[in-house]
């Protein structure tokens, strides 16, 4: 399987070619059409897999599909009316939710708390920090969230992270709505990984 196999979307397919990206790896060939077609996925990838594009190229291919609907309702900053309550609620709400582990703890929270404001559709955040924003309000809602990628699964789990990581899967609407996307990436799938796929992977999956 080739990229051009994939219905990807033709900017996608511009910037494959500018990364100088031949050829998909083996992951990727497997989770680019699996995702494209908006079906959950568990993949077992290590660092250096290509696991990172495995899920960005799909997903960002989809969210370029979208684009005009997108500035509909979240408005550019120069037609943003900070008074409009709307508008504001719009800020907060990601389409894509990536968590991830990090080395390091504790940046300081506020101007993260600014660049929320900003409005983002793509989310990458830690577990830690991500529950800190869920638990105050008016920061970050996940209900418009339409993709979830769990990176470095076991990693987290390893890390006293479970409970946060199941406030945040079952923190957003967006579990409850059939087109919602879960993908989660593990070098291992200890039980604890398992279970956490089990629970709340709700769309046929498929497992790499
Ligand atoms: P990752 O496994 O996501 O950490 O990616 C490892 C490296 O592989 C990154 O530097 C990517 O830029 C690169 N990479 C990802 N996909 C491809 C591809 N299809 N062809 C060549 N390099 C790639």
């Amino acid at each position: 399987r080739e990229f051009d196999d994939a219905a990807l979307h033709p900017i996608m397919r511009e910037n494959i070619r500018l990364c100088g990206y031949e050829h998909p790896t083996a992951i990727q060939a497997y989770c680019l059409p699996a995702i494209l077609q908006g079906v959950d996925v568990i993949a077992c990838a290590q660092t250096g897999s290509g696991k990172t594009a495995a899920y960005l190229i799909p997903i960002i291919s989809k969210l370029l599909g979208k684009v005009k609907k997108l500035a509909a309702w979240r408005p550019n900053a120069a037609t943003f009316n900070p008074n409009d309550p709307n508008q504001q609620r719009a800020r907060g709400e990601p389409l894509v939710l990536v968590v991830c582990p990090s080395p390091y703890g504790g940046a300081p929270s506020k101007q993260q708390r600014l660049e929320l404001k900003k409005g983002c559709d793509v989310l990458i955040a830690t577990p830690g920090r991500l529950c800190d924003f869920m638990d105050q309000p008016g920061i970050l809602s996940l209900k418009r969230v339409k993709y979830t990628v769990i990176d470095e699964a076991d990693e987290m789990l390893q890390s006293d992270w479970e409970e946060g990581l199941k406030k945040m899967m079952a923190g957003g609407d967006a579990n409850e709505d059939a087109d919602h996307v879960f993908t989660m990436f593990s070098a291992t799938f200890p039980k604890e990984a398992r279970e956490l796929a089990r629970q709340y992977m709700s769309n046929e999956h498929i497992r790499i």
